[in-house]
């Protein structure tokens, strides 16, 4: 577990600012929503914070230490796409075991440890199952068993559940708030997606131009929305 920090994050591409002195603190444990129109930075954001990207200015702290200059593998953070880039040539285990920092542990703890994963997300009976011979469902928790490998302190969702059907998109977001009850990391998870977000958040940061509209739990936004758009966005009566 761990909080981050963004002390005036800003970033520009080409000359165009993206995000224009961004100031955030997220608590350790906590599961926060990042919320937006498309293109108002939500990706942006998260790649920040994962370490794939520089800011042009400010600074990032994770567990109140600087981590502005370290490498993504160096910041203990997993993250989840929307496309689940999995290694079609190998098995669910293989995948997933694929995460684990090689050389760390020996075969058997990795064993072990892969076994308890495919648990958590109820992967064991697949372990042998090649990506193709998955649902989109499943493929997406092997995604998450494979960011979860490396036992971040933080994880980070981009838009995770937008290629799957609607059915599948509530059975996952069912899993994922479990998951994160059983392991109380910290959460930030970026969705277009209202009542996603309204039912994984403890907290919702609203995005627009890449400026934060307003923070805070979704009770909150949805009773007081600090202006028309996070009305718009939340879809309360403002
Ligand atoms: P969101 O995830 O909210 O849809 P993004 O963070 O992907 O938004 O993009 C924010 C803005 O930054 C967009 O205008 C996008 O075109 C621009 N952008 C993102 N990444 C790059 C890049 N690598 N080069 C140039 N522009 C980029
Ligand atoms: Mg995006």
């Amino acid at each position: 577990m761990a909080s981050v920090e963004l002390n005036k994050i800003n970033k520009t591409f080409g000359g165009v600012e993206v995000i224009p002195g961004v100031d955030l603190r997220i608590e350790d444990g906590e599961f926060v929503v990042f919320v937006g129109p498309s293109g108002c930075g939500k990706s942006t954001l998260l790649r920040l914070i994962a370490g794939l990207e520089d800011p042009t200015s400010g600074d990032i702290l994770i567990d109140n230490d600087l981590v502005t200059d370290l490498s993504p593998k160096e910041r203990g953070v997993g993250m989840v796409f929307q496309s689940y880039a999995l290694y079609p040539h190998m098995s669910v285990y293989e995948n997933i075991a694929f995460g684990l920092k090689l050389g760390k542990a020996n075969k058997h703890k990795v064993r072990e440890w892969v076994e308890k994963t495919a648990e958590v997300l109820q992967l064991d009976k697949l372990m042998n199952r090649k990506p193709r011979e998955l649902s989109g469902g499943q493929r997406q928790r092997v995604a998450i068993g494979r960011a979860m490998a490396r036992e971040p302190k933080i994880m980070l969702f981009d838009e995770p559940l937008s290629n799957l059907d609607a059915s599948l998109r509530v059975q996952m977001r069912t899993e994922i708030a479990k998951l994160h009850d059983r392991l109380k990391s910290t959460m930030i998870y970026v969705t277009h997606d209202q009542v996603e977000a309204m039912t994984l958040a403890d907290k919702i940061v609203v995005l627009n131009r890449g400026k934060v509209e307003q923070v805070g739990t979704p009770y909150e936004l949805y009773e007081t929305p600090a202006s028309l758009f996070v009305a718009g966005f939340i879809g309360s009566p403002k």
